[in-house]
Order: C-alpha cells, then structure tokens, then sequence
C-alpha cells in the first residue's frame, strides 16, 4: 500500500485522517481542528524563510549539576531518542525577508522542561537579537521547570526576564508564539512578557498545570487555561490557527519595522 495512503489517528476525536491529507495540513485534524505537536524542525520549517535559519549554540547542552536520582541516564536516553542536542533551536532567521532572531521548543528532551540550556540559550538569542536591533520571536512550548536542577533552573526566570526588559528598552519588538503545553516558569517569565502574545486554537497554557490544580477545592471552569479561556481573560492577544501563523508573524513585522 502506498504511504500516502496510510492513516494517521486524531488524537482528539480518532478520526482516521490519510497521512499526506495530515501533514499537508501542519497536524492540523481537518475534522475537529485539533492542533497535533509538532517538532521545533517542523516549526522552523512552517516559519521562517527557505534556508534562513542560522543557528547559534549549538554546544550548550544539558548535564546533572546535582547528580539527581536516574536524571542523567533519562537525560541522555531524550537526547538519543530525539536527535536534538540541546532543548531549543535558537538563532536568526529571515522571516518575509526580515531578519529575526528566534527561539523554538521542543519536547523531546524531558518534556522540555525549562532549565539551564534553555534560559541560556533564550538569554543569549534575546541578548543577541538586542545588540543587532533585531524583533524577537519565541515558540513555547514545556512541561514545566526542569525540577531536577533545582534552582538553576528557577534562576532562568528572573534571568530571561531581564533581557527581555533590556530588549523592550531598547525599542525592539517581541512576539510570543505559544503552543500546546506551556506550562510553569516559561509562561512566567519570557514568554509572558512580549508585546504581542499569539496562541495556537485549544492550546493549554499556564503556571500550575493540571495534576496541581486538581487538588483544588474549587470546580475550574472545563475549558480552564485553554487559548480560548486566556484570551477572554486577556491573557494573550490573539489565537491563530497554525496555517495563518506565519503570514500573520510577517504583517506584524511589517507593521512594527522601523
Ligand atoms: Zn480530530
């Protein structure tokens, strides 16, 4: 049988999508909508110009600083599995012909939790985009703080924060893509603080995820930290479906270019 005429199962409604109809549509089901994860390749392909991509970097990758019980093995068998090196592919790319520096998650590498790799690698692509007065655009998407770092991963909060104020004083321009999770210390710190916040449609985004706010007493709304709740709450500025996100990131660097 031909591979274009597998079927690819939706992961929200189980319709049996034909794979080419599947990956035509960036794992978007045609049926129910639902946006499937898709890599931080797939993301900078959908994105950023045909070739552009420069990436920095690329040498920081992750270690046990504090020798945490099955961390490291665990660590290594994500980084085999996945083929990336570190959690986030960051550099500069053209996007509509206008530089940008820019960052992508990922959540191969422990659900891509948000730790020392990350915050450096972020602090430098928006130190970096500052010093060549370039936008900066994020892509997030984590499960939550790499807890086996213990406080260096928390530092990476304040310390990506400050280079994004440092960033916005300087007059450049921010936008935040975020994706489906973004949960713990990226939503609360840089990924929260660009002038423009975007969201994919049914996205879940927050501080606390689920298995925290669970043990609440109070009954959460259904559609609690979802794109559509943020976006009543004013949490974020617009959800885009993943088809019209690259032409709308292209509009708002036009809009915002000096
Ligand atoms: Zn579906």
């Amino acid at each position: 049988m031909a591979s274009s005429e597998e079927l690819i199962s939706c992961r929200n409604c189980n319709a049996q999508i034909p794979q080419q109809k599947f990956l035509d549509a960036y794992k978007v089901c045609p049926k129910c909508n639902h946006h499937h994860y898709i890599n931080a390749y797939e993301r900078l392909n959908l994105l950023v110009d045909e070739s552009s991509f420069e990436s920095y970097d690329d040498g920081l990758f992750s270690i046990d600083p504090l020798g945490f019980p099955e961390y490291g093995p665990s660590l290594q068998r994500s980084i085999a599995k996945t083929g990336l090196r570190s959690e986030i592919l960051a550099g500069i790319a053209k996007v509509g012909g206008y530089s940008t520096a820019i960052a992508i998650g990922d959540l191969g590498i422990k659900g891509g939790s948000f730790g020392s790799v990350i915050g450096e690698k972020m602090t430098r692509c928006i130190e970096r985009a500052t010093d060549k007065k370039l936008p900066l655009i994020t892509v997030s998407v984590s499960g939550g703080m790499r807890m086996q770092e213990g406080t260096l991963s928390l530092m990476q909060m304040a310390k990506t924060a400050a280079a994004c104020v440092k960033h916005s004083q300087a007059g450049l321009f921010y936008i935040s893509v975020m994706t489906d999770p973004t949960y713990g210390g990226t939503t609360a710190s840089f990924a929260s603080l660009a002038h423009v916040i975007l969201v994919e449609p049914g996205a879940r985004v927050g501080f606390a995820g689920p298995r925290a706010t669970a043990s609440l007493r109070e009954k959460l709304p259904d559609n609690y930290q979802k794109a559509e709740f943020l976006l009543d709450h004013g949490l974020v500025d617009r959800i885009v479906p993943r088809n019209e996100m690259r032409s709308l990131l292209i509009d708002l660097l036009d809009f915002c270019s000096p």
